[in-house]
């Protein structure tokens, strides 16, 4: 398989450590607030590419963290700790607000088919671990107090920025909202261990050889990587966003501890973008994947629409782009659910097809191309139904689009469930109940319909979002 790292910035042939195993690793959610549907694409992303590796034949282990402490609102160490921003913001205590998040999140994700990962660990629970690690790195000279917290220092690593190729300089330069932090050596070295806490009543806090405190956020990936996967990663990945200062952070750490090259591949996914920019949890509103089935979407509709680009672009989010998604896949299907018994697979084709479909995902994920496969197979009349059937059943162990189940919507359901609101609107207003037709009218805004009215009667758009 082919694989885009970011590491070497170049799309290099996969090859694993040892065997045929793969040890992958994926950064899991901060779970101080809803997942969005961004964070959902960066999970779909890695869920293909866990898929593929094991329809390829790989045996596959998969870890992924539960960010329970210690992510700062900036992503550098300044600002607060997140959970402590959602206790004052909910007020709940910590552990509440990590489970209420880490329930939702997971309902979402299994909502667009997501597979658990093998090992899912919540920071909280590996304390000891990164106790280890930051014990050894101190004896090694890697790190320091200072000010009562350890930190690591960066200037002992030959190539701290092997993953950006980055000017030390420019880097500490575009940081946002950087505080200035006198008890750093070098204004790019990162907290593995707050002793201090900058806010009174932190709530999660440890005993330590250095006093009571917390783990930097960092220090958790690194830690529960090394203790489920083992001293070698073949693949670890997250979100763009990642790639600085936690992935680079990351492999610092782990590579002073570890005295070895730690991860071979890194895989990143680009981001979802709305209308503003880059969709973030810290905007307000946010939009999930329960929200768009409120909304009279499938989840499996947002999965769609994210197979359709590949991971490494950036993907526009609005309604309208679902909307086609939606319609698109309903399409899809009926056209499926059309097919019938009707007798042997024929194997050769079978298999000419699979070589083709595989050839697309062993090219760094290609999930476009993929589909293009899928839809040449249901136009080629030299094969019958039930190898057509055969051949969506193996792609849809990667695509996971239920692509084989009855479909319960047809193209033009939403359409008329539009059409009849608009309808009881009319009628409402008719019958001088304005409250009822303002509120069928603000439900559909909500849902990102905007009906409009005209001389010859109302219309409507999908807005975007
Ligand atoms: P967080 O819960 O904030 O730690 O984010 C979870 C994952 O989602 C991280 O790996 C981020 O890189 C990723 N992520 C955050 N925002 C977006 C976005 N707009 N699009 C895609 N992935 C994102
Ligand atoms: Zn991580």
């Amino acid at each position: 398989m082919k694989l885009y790292n970011t590491l070497t910035k170049k799309v290099e042939d996969f090859v694993p450590y040892e065997g045929n195993k793969v040890r992958l690793y994926t950064c899991g959610p901060t779970v101080y607030h809803y997942a969005h549907i961004g964070n959902i694409r960066n999970y779909i992303g890695h869920d293909i590419l866990d898929k593929t590796l094991r329809y390829l034949g790989y045996d596959v282990c998969r870890a992924m963290n539960i960010t329970d402490v210690g992510h700062l609102t900036s992503d550098s160490d300044s600002g607060e700790d997140k959970m402590e921003v959602a206790k004052k913001r909910e007020h709940k205590s910590a552990m509440e607000i990590a489970k209420f998040y880490t329930d939702a999140f997971f309902e979402d994700f299994l909502k667009v088919n997501c597979k658990i990962p093998e090992i899912v660990s919540p920071a909280t629970e590996n304390i000891e671990q990164y106790i280890t690690i930051i014990e050894k790195l101190l004896k090694d000279g890697y790190a320091y107090e200072s000010g009562g917290n350890i930190y690591f220092d960066i200037s002992k690593l030959d190539n701290y920025y092997c993953l950006t190729n980055q000017d030390s300089n420019l880097v500490v330069g575009a940081r946002e909202s950087v505080e200035d932090d006198s008890n750093k050596r070098n204004q790019a070295d990162f907290v593995l261990w707050f002793t201090t806490s900058k806010f009174e009543n932190h709530e999660l806090l440890w005993d330590s050889p250095w006093g009571k405190g917390y783990p930097g956020w960092h220090i958790e990936c690194s830690g529960i990587s090394i203790k489920y996967l083992g001293e070698h990663l073949d693949i670890h990945g997250g979100g763009v966003d990642n790639i600085f200062p936690h992935h680079t952070n990351e492999i610092a750490q782990s590579e002073a501890y570890l005295g070895h090259k730690w991860c071979n591949y890194w895989f990143h996914n680009e981001h979802l973008l709305d209308d503003s920019g880059k969709m973030s949890k810290s905007k307000g509103d946010i939009l999930t994947v329960s929200s768009l089935v409120q909304k009279g979407y499938d989840p499996l509709a947002f999965r769609f629409m994210c197979l359709n680009s590949h991971y490494r672009k950036q993907l526009l989010f609005n309604y309208e782009n679902l909307e086609q998604a939606q319609k698109t896949l309903n399409k899809l299907k009926k056209r499926i659910s059309s097919l019938k018994d009707d007798g042997d697979i024929d194997e050769e084709l079978f298999h000419s097809y699979v070589m083709k479909f595989r050839d697309a995902m062993e090219n760094d994920l290609n999930t476009s191309n993929a589909l293009s496969v899928l839809y040449e197979v249901l136009k080629d009349n030299h094969l019958n139904d039930n190898t057509k059937k055969k051949l969506v059943e193996d792609f849809d162990q990667i695509f996971s689009l239920d692509l084989l189940s009855i479909n319960s919507t047809d193209d033009n359901s939403l359409d008329s469930e539009i059409l009849e609101k608009i309808q009881e609107r009319s009628d409402a207003k008719k019958n001088k109940d304005f409250l009822l037709a303002d509120k069928i009218r603000d439900e559909l805004l909500e849902r990102g319909i905007k009906l409009i009215d005209t001389r010859e009667g109302t219309t409507y758009e999908f807005i975007k979002d």
